[in-house]
């Protein structure tokens, strides 16, 4: 167990008492806020941006990954997701959204219009009846004898709490766990290093609105601008802008700042090169307001899922949710077999009624590396948001519930999903 030093709770308002807070309204976030209201659970979301989707809209990603075969089978929420994109004609090849795919690592990439992942997300917490605090920092945690008592807020209206049975950490930083006491995962001896940051950047094409040009791999030397090219809107190219070679530990706050920093100065030289290699008519268009971290701090469960369960494909008592994208860690990738995700790497471990949900999961970097996919965290959000529900609706403790029920429960709002089925039950 850290020992976070604690905020005094004592003479803070209380803002209100839910069934479930869940902290971060990432894709992890959204997908347990969802789920959880689904089953008539009272749900307060609390998202520090004033937008939803996290990396997957302030951070401009773009693009769902998936195995050979496609989206489908990621659970309710997901799917609704895709619907509600494709209803502002915002996914999917009759739409002009590319499918891109790759044979050899038998995997899908899924352009999307990640303007309209907000507005979707929002209406469908809404219409689950999910409150949303949006501008609101989780800043703390009151623990008591091992359980969360309150989370400490800040917002407009300052320092408050809020009470829950249960909470889920979907900050993709473990913000709220570590308050209340779990412990971030240690450097990976397969993966040694800092975290190295990434962002999504925008090019305009002046005079063919919709061409896709082909870029060669760029030098990591640290000379030469290291990134990729993805296809966004009409007219527009993202670059993937990587920042491999700085030693910035985007694990400390002022690490992180100063990633930021690096990263806001080289949008010139970067856009620059582009236009050096492409042609003059590409025009810098802007760059993602949030830094890409593509992994995270890892907060140590009842069980920590490691690459060897992943390659194995590991099948797990306590299934809850599955992964199924390739490895896609430092430019390697490795094709995995649909592996299991056991309800104990989503448990804190020393916390009793707190869990955590996509890219600050219980997992080594590189099973993290293919489960941080955003159809995998939202899975695993929906995951955590039954088994918080259920819990809730008990008064039990999280660690009674029986796994069995959280599956037959994402199964049964799956509908007829056969993936689901066949991943988590067979
Ligand atoms: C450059 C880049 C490219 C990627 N490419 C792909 C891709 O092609 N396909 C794919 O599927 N995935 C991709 N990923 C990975 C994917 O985007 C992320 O792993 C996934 O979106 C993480 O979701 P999350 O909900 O766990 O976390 P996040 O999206 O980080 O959400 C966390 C949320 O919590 C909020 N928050 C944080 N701290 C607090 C706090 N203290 N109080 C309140 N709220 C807080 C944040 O504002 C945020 O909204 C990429 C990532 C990066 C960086």
């Amino acid at each position: 167990m850290s020992t976070t030093p604690r905020i005094s709770t004592h003479n803070l308002p209380l803002l209100g008492e839910y069934d479930i807070v869940v902290c971060g309204g990432g894709l992890a976030g959204c997908g347990a806020a969802i789920q959880a209201a689904r089953q008539a659970a009272r749900v307060l979301l609390v998202e520090r941006l004033e937008v939803l989707g996290g990396l997957g809209s302030a951070g401009c990603v773009g693009n769902f990954c998936a195995a050979e075969g496609g989206l489908a089978g990621q659970g309710r929420v997901f799917d609704d997701i895709l619907a509600g994109l494709r209803a502002y004609s915002a996914i999917g090849e009759e739409n002009g959204w590319m499918i891109r795919r790759n044979k050899t690592y038998r995997r899908e990439n899924w352009t999307f219009d990640h303007r309209f992942l907000p507005l979707v997300l929002q209406e469908m917490a809404l219409a689950a009846g999910v409150d949303i605090l949006y501008a609101t920092d989780i800043v703390g945690a009151n623990v008591e004898n091992g359980r969360i008592q309150q989370a400490v807020l800040h917002n407009r209206s300052l320092m408050q709490t809020v009470r829950a049975a249960v909470f889920i950490d979907t900050t993709g930083d473990g913000i709220l766990a570590r308050h209340a006491g779990g412990e971030a995962l240690p450097d990976d001896p397969q993966l040694p290093g800092v975290i190295k940051p990434s962002n999504m950047m925008f090019m305009r094409q002046t005079d063919r609105p919709a061409a896709r040009p082909e870029v060669e791999p760029v030098g990591t030397d640290g000379v030469q601008p290291d990134y990729s090219v993805w296809p966004d809107i009409p007219g527009h190219l993202a670059l993937k802008m990587k920042l491999f070679h700085r030693k910035l530990d985007t694990g400390s706050g002022q690490g992180y700042s100063d990633a930021v920093i690096a990263m806001r100065r080289e949008e010139p030289r970067f856009a620059e090169h582009f236009r050096q290699r492409q042609g003059a008519s590409h025009v810098f268009a802007g760059a993602a307001p949030m830094l890409g971290l593509r992994e995270s701090q890892r907060i140590r469960g009842d069980c920590v899922l490691t690459i060897a369960d992943c390659r194995a494909g590991r099948r797990f008592a306590d299934a809850v949710a599955y992964g199924t994208f390739t490895v896609d860690a430092n430019e390697t990738a490795e094709i995995l077999p649909p592996y299991q995700i056991p309800l104990r790497s989503l448990l804190v471990w020393g916390v009793d009624n707190c869990l955590v949900a996509g890219r600050c999961f219980s997992a080594d970097r590189l099973a993290l590396s293919s489960a941080r996919t955003m159809a995998t965290c939202c899975l695993m959000g929906q995951a955590a948001g039954t088994a918080a529900a259920l819990t809730a609706r008990a008064d039990d403790s999280l660690r009674a519930v029986d796994p069995a029920l959280v599956r037959q429960s994402l199964i049964a709002a799956a509908d007829k999903n056969q993936t689901m089925t066949k991943y988590l039950e067979e």
